[in-house]
């Protein structure tokens, strides 16, 4: 029974996400959305927020500057055991990371090495004004007792990025917090 509830709720938040997601009222620039659903071994991390949060430009990038300045961020969101850190004997490593956003395209944001050609890549829209970057990454941690918080450095590595919504499921229930700079650790 208890297992349904918890289920249920995770349905719920990402029936959530999804919804504003597409209604796109989500866009402040400042502000990321972090859904984290943590079961059992697995931690599941979804990051909605402005592109401005993690670029100096929010449009399809023009210049070869703008393209590396998006491949060195998709770097730093890959870098995923840095960003989120667990507590060390929780043994949590980084399972997966894809990153997706309209208007970047996919060839700029994917790992090193599994690149498409970038000259043929006419994905991307480029009349936007404001685009979105949308991050999910995933945890699996060998001792799921001491799995019980953690710190998102996704502040000091993203400094326009000052305020994070997050919404969660643990195995203590549901609940939501709002971090900082000054307030970036998440208990449960
Ligand atoms: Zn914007």
């Amino acid at each position: 029974m208890k297992k349904i509830l918890v289920l249920c709720a995770v349905i719920g938040i990402f029936w959530g996400l999804d919804s504003f997601a597409s209604a796109h009222e989500a866009h402040e620039h400042g502000l990321a959305h972090m859904n984290m659903v943590v079961e059992e071994k697995k931690v599941e991390i979804e990051i909605t927020g402005a592109l401005d949060n993690f670029l100096s430009f929010e449009h399809k990038p023009e210049t070869d500057a703008q393209r590396q300045e998006v491949r060195n961020m998709a770097a730093l969101m890959r870098n995923a055991g840095a960003l989120f850190v667990f507590p060390a004997e929780a043994r949590c490593r980084p399972e997966k990371v894809s990153l997706d956003s309209e208007v970047l395209g996919q060839s700029l944001l994917a790992p090193e090495g599994s690149r498409q050609r970038e000259a043929h890549d006419h994905g991307g829209k480029s009349h936007e004004d404001h685009g979105d970057l949308d991050a999910e990454i995933s945890f699996i941690c060998l001792n799921q007792e001491k799995l019980n918080s953690v710190t998102v450095n996704m502040f000091s590595v993203f400094p326009n990025l000052r305020r994070m919504e997050v919404q969660m499921v643990t195995p203590k229930g549901q609940n939501a917090a709002e971090l900082s700079p000054e307030a970036s650790v998440i208990r449960w």
